[in-house]
């Protein structure tokens, strides 16, 4: 991984947890356009973000995932983000 993908992809990340400054948003999307293996991670980091999200919620509501959703779940999960 080069060294501007590696920078990029901890962007990426962090910008689910915090709003990014307006040089990391631009540094951001800049190389996004210019990599196409950023953006698929983007994509996969969005995707997988999202599912834990609705774990969590699903959580929070205090459900209790019964085996047979945790394995639709997972098998989801998997299929999103080999997709
Ligand atoms: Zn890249």
């Amino acid at each position: 991984m080069k060294h501007a993908c590696r920078e990029v992809s901890r962007l990426a990340s962090d910008a689910l947890e915090r709003e990014l400054s307006l040089w990391e948003k631009l540094r951001l999307h800049v190389h996004l356009l210019l990599c196409i293996n950023c953006r698929n991670y983007r994509v996969s980091l969005h995707r997988l973000h999202e599912t834990l999200a609705r774990i969590r919620a699903a959580q929070s509501r205090e459900l209790k995932l019964t085996e047979e959703q945790r394995e639709k779940l997972l098998a989801e999960l998997e299929q999103r983000l080999g997709g």
